[in-house]
């Protein structure tokens, strides 16, 4: 049996989230290391096609965006999935 005024409230709307987290990267670490953190580093990454064989928005995690993305906010999107060779 459900109550009158619980069957008549409206549900709460879900947040909407960004999936993509940017993350702070220390700017030491950044101008010293080598460090790979773009898809044209990975080894999933497809140079021909422009694509990930996981199936993951590369524009994100492409080093073009990476660096506007860090030069503008200290912060970089990245990838989980990436795997070096
Ligand atoms: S796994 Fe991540 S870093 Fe590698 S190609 Fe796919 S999106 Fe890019």
């Amino acid at each position: 049996m459900t109550r009158p005024e619980m069957s008549t409230r409206n549900p709460t709307p879900k947040r909407i989230q960004p999936s993509i987290k940017h993350e702070a990267v220390n700017p030491r670490d950044y101008l010293k290391y080598n460090l790979p953190w773009a898809c044209e580093d990975c080894s999933h990454y497809n140079f021909e096609n422009d694509n990930c064989s996981f199936g993951c928005h590369v524009k994100w995690h492409k080093k073009e965006y990476q660096k506007h993305a860090y030069e503008l906010s200290g912060r970089m999107a990245l990838c989980r999935f990436q795997e070096i060779d």
